[in-house]
């Protein structure tokens, strides 16, 4: 492959090669680098664009995203992001079939890939689930994978307690620990059973759920299992005030104390979000959080769209990078868009610094490949060099909206959005070329999407607050004047 711009790998630095080539053969690169003397097969000249390496994803969205339905509805208590106690208390259950669970993963699958990311760690929630993910829907989850060819780290999500809502309005933690250590005998046989399908396309992950949803048996265990499987362990933590406050009146301390009492911390550990480390604007006290995880080799899950949605964000990328911390991005919402949150997250650096000099593209461009492939201890990922995975995405440059062209990461970081990626590479198989997934009927799912989304919504009231109608749990921008159709 041929392209006006390459973004190839030396001595540990991407490089950029203007008229670059990119020779693979299989599933892995032989050259990188000007006038390849070999025999090629096939030769592609992809003209006006940039061949650069994959993002890799480490919390990404794989279901139709509800953390959108919150984007203008607050708080999250009254607006069905916990469950109140009568719903909890009749039962909670599966609002989607088997067959819609599986086809909303596939669905996101598509779309990470038609956003340029080449290996996804998923994340879905679990506000519409009965308890936790289930090993069958992630048996058909790499079943999905394999047949787009994306690359992923799949586990499905458990825990051993849940918050809900009491009828005067008080939130509360309900735990059932015997049920969330099974999810993790569970998620421990998935992982022994197929890690390493599909000739490598498919590994595993341990993935608790969030840590105020964990007991301390469930983590101690968690962080046994990953050490003895060698699988990296994700827990979302250091995420919201809730969380802080909760963890703080159970443990008396804070999260990331809490993990480091329990050696939970490795550096095979992914924690997203980390925005409410102590001390910062949105913990303050005399925590040492970022000291530990800097000591400790965990990696901190960076995703600057969700947390600038919710009004915050880590504070920042560029003093954590500093005080030595390690830093993936996820993407964590809709749109699954990492070149957005590239965007969103060098702004927030650089508001939160008060510096236009805090953070420079290639920062962010490196988190998204480079510092997604350390935190899976994956040096054959996130670079296109002799001997790495051929893992990479033809972003268009030709397209005249972009504006001028400048430096071609930069460009990206100033202009382009996720639907600039052309054609997708993974594992040296054409996962999409000129935006078209083989076999798959982009607009039809899409459709498909809407419809099943809307049926969700349309169960809301039953685990909202006080049962209220749809229309009152989710607000309209305007007054709406006549009928609405979806
Ligand atoms: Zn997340």
């Amino acid at each position: 492959m041929t392209a006006a711009w390459v973004v190839g790998h030396e001595d540990g630095k991407h490089i950029l090669l203007p008229c670059g080539e990119v020779v693979y053969q299989d599933a892995e690169i032989l050259y990188v680098g000007h006038g390849f003397a070999g025999e090629v097969d096939e030769r592609i000249d992809c003209g006006r664009s940039l061949i650069a390496p994959g993002f890799i994803d480490l919390d990404a969205l794989s279901d139709l995203d509800t953390t959108v339905l919150s984007f203008d509805n607050h708080p999250a208590w009254r607006k069905g992001r916990v469950w109140p106690k009568s719903y909890m208390d009749a039962g909670p259950y599966e609002m989607y079939t088997p067959d819609e669970l599986v086809f909303q993963k596939a669905h996101a699958f598509a779309q990470l890939i038609r956003n340029g990311v080449t290996t996804a760690l998923p994340i879905a929630s679990l506000f519409y689930r009965e308890w936790g993910e289930t090993v069958e829907e992630f048996e058909g989850a790499a079943g999905a994978a394999a047949e787009l060819g994306l690359r992923v780290y799949l586990g499905p999500a458990y825990r051993t307690g849940n918050s809900y809502v009491e009828p005067d309005g008080r939130i509360d933690l309900f735990f059932d620990e015997p049920r969330g250590l099974k999810g993790l005998d569970d998620a421990i046989a998935f992982c022994g059973r197929m890690d390493g399908r599909h000739r490598g396309l498919v590994r595993t992950m341990l993935a608790p759920d969030r840590i105020e949803t964990c007991t301390a048996e469930l983590l101690r265990r968690t962080a046994a299992a990953g050490r003895e499987l060698g699988v990296p362990v994700r827990l979302h933590c250091s995420q919201s005030e809730f969380e802080r406050q909760t963890v703080s009146r159970l443990h008396g301390m804070t999260s990331i104390e809490w993990l480091e009492s329990l050696g939970f911390l490795t550096d095979r550990t992914l924690l997203p979000h980390g925005t409410h480390v102590s001390p910062s604007r949105l913990a303050p006290g005399p925590g040492r959080d970022l000291e530990i995880i800097a000591e400790s080799g965990a990696v901190v899950v960076h995703c600057p769209l969700v947390a600038g949605r919710f009004g915050n964000g880590l504070e920042s990328f560029a003093t954590y990078r500093a005080r030595g911390i390690r830093i993936g991005l996820g993407t964590d919402t809709s749109p699954p868009d990492m070149l957005l949150n590239m965007q969103i997250g060098l702004m927030t650096c650089r508001l939160a610094e008060g510096n236009a000099t805090a953070c420079r593209a290639e920062d962010y461009f490196d988190a998204a490949t480079l510092g997604g492939a350390d935190a899976l201890g994956r040096t054959d990922l996130g670079r296109l060099a002799p001997g790495c995975r051929a893992d990479l995405v033809v972003w268009d440059l030709a397209n005249p909206d972009l504006g001028q062209i400048i430096d071609p990461i930069q460009t990206l970081m100033i202009s382009a959005s996720g639907r600039d990626a052309r054609t997708v590479v993974i594992d040296g198989r054409t996962v999409m070329r000129d935006r078209q997934i083989p076999g798959v009927d982009h607009v039809s799912n899409a459709a498909r999407a809407q419809r099943q989304f809307d049926d969700l919504m349309n169960k809301y009231p039953l685990r909202t607050f006080g049962h209220p109608p749809v229309e009152e749990i989710f607000s309209s921008t305007y007054r709406i004047v006549g009928k609405t159709v979806r």
